[in-house]
């Protein structure tokens, strides 16, 4: 497990009717429960084990707009401002700061796609500074190592894994919302087409409007509805040191290990794009989606084990709504770390950054990163079930862009001008298989 996550209160009790009922109490969930709440909403927010407890407190921290595919990077904008300003509406912190990101590179063809990268951000304002060999060997410093060039974009920032999914659960119980812990949502029901209803564990919540922010859960639960979401998890395996090192930048990304200073001081050690693909059901389904983004990413993709099998968040089961489902048999999705990946990332960061040798390891997990064919998440409301909007598919980005993210699907179920242009996230350019055959929703 990452380090201790912070506790939230669970409501006393499931109310029989809401507005919205929001389904996953991630970063995305309790950002879309805490947005509609502050429109008036009657919100509840229903988690099968603990707040932030999957993706959204197992990550480094990063909220980027640096090197953001072009689709995001208007979400990755807003969210930036909208991180800062939750913690002046809310008085909640969620360690959110604008410290900068520094890259390091002595690859000429890395810092030419940084260089260009940089070119299109100037065309949508943002700030990025390419490097100079001084001037990275200089930001550099705590390395000892000359660098070829870099990159620091000093809007950028980080947030504390920790602590930020449940400051905004506690935002959203001061607006009046309902937060509901170890409460599986089991599906839904609906009159005649539009959604009516959110059957959980506990009892239905009558609702004209529910939201599916269940991260690598997304898909299973859509394929009980009829709703075809190809998505794809990876596990990552990272480690956290314990505090100790001076001098080192907040957040360094070079090619070999990233380094993101903690909230108690220590360090988050991680090989970028590194995973395990463990093979499952869901993901033989969607194989020929995903086969060319496996392909792209063959050197730090390598094949995996069972964990998927036995955590159940890929199942193709159908399941009934009176009885335990694979949710309830796991309230935390915790799979095994990847020794060899922690090994490896150890040392590399030792070799990196030699202050990093006064410290010693902290923890190590693993987490799920849920993803889509694209990269890019689905986020829209589903046109066979009004009312039924879905929110997944982050694919290893949307910590960062989760306050944006939570921002539109409010303005989605409000019918608000949308704080992004949400067409390039509608899940349905998901609707076409590989073979060509389209889904009905
Ligand atoms: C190792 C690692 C490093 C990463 N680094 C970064 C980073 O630096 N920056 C960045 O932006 N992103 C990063 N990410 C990705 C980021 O963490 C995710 O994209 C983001 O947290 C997804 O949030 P979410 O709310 O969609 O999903 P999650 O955080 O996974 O939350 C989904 C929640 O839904 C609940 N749930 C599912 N089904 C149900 C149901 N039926 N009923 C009730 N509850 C349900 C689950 O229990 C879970 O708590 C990283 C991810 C990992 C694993």
């Amino acid at each position: 497990m990452p380090a201790p996550l912070k506790l939230v209160d669970t409501s006393p009790e499931l109310p029989e009717a809401a507005d919205a009922v929001v389904i996953g109490g991630g970063i995305v969930g309790v950002f879309a429960a805490y947005y509609l709440a502050r429109r008036g909403m009657k919100v509840a927010l229903v988690e099968k084990g603990r707040i932030g407890a999957e993706q959204s407190s197992r990550n480094w921290g990063w909220c980027r707009q640096q090197n953001r595919d072009a689709r995001e990077m208007p979400m990755a904008t807003k969210s930036l401002d909208l991180w800062e300003r939750f913690a002046a509406e809310s008085g909640e912190d969620t360690g959110f700061r604008r410290c900068g990101l520094l890259y390091l590179s002595n690859s000429e063809e890395e810092l030419a796609g940084w260089a260009r990268w940089r070119d299109f951000a100037r065309t949508v304002g943002v700030t990025t500074h390419m490097l100079d060999s001084a001037q990275a060997t200089e930001r550099g410093r705590s390395t000892g190592k000359p660098w070829k060039g870099g990159v620091f974009s000093p809007t950028d920032g980080t947030a504390d894994p920790a602590s930020a999914a449940p400051a905004v659960a506690r935002a959203i119980l001061k607006l009046g919302g309902t937060v509901h812990q170890s409460c599986a949502a089991r599906g839904i029901e609906t009159e005649g087409g539009p959604l009516s209803g959110v059957v959980t564990e506990h009892g239905t919540i009558r609702t004209k409007t529910a939201v599916l922010a269940g991260g690598a859960w997304a898909s299973s639960f859509c394929r009980q509805l009829g709703i075809r979401f190809p998505q794809a998890a990876i596990r990552s395996s990272i480690l956290a040191v314990s505090p100790g090192a001076i001098g080192l930048p907040d957040a360094l990304h070079t090619a070999a290990v990233s380094v993101t200073r903690r909230a108690d001081g220590g360090y988050t050690l991680a090989i970028s794009g590194r995973g395990r693909v463990d093979p499952t059901p869901q993901q033989l389904r969607f194989s020929p989606q995903f086969l060319p983004m496996f392909v792209k990413r063959w050197r730090s993709l390598a094949p995996g084990g069972l964990e998927g099998f036995r955590s159940g968040h890929e199942t193709l089961a159908r399941w009934r709504l009176d009885a335990p489902t694979p949710m309830e048999r796991m309230r935390i999705l915790d799979p095994a770390v990847d020794k060899a990946t922690i090994r490896l990332t150890h040392s590399r960061a030792l070799d990196l950054l030699p202050p990093l040798k006064n410290t010693s390891i902290a923890a190590a997990w693993a987490g799920y990163i849920d993803s889509t064919p694209d990269g890019v998440p689905g986020i829209g409301e589903i046109a066979a079930v009004p009312g039924f909007i879905l929110a997944a598919g982050f694919s290893g980005h949307g910590f960062g862009i989760g306050p944006g993210a939570g921002h539109l699907i409010a303005d989605i179920v409000t019918g608000n001008e949308p704080i992004v242009d949400p067409r390039p996230y509608h899940p349905d350019r998901f609707r076409k298989s590989a073979w060509g055959k389209v889904a009905d929703f």
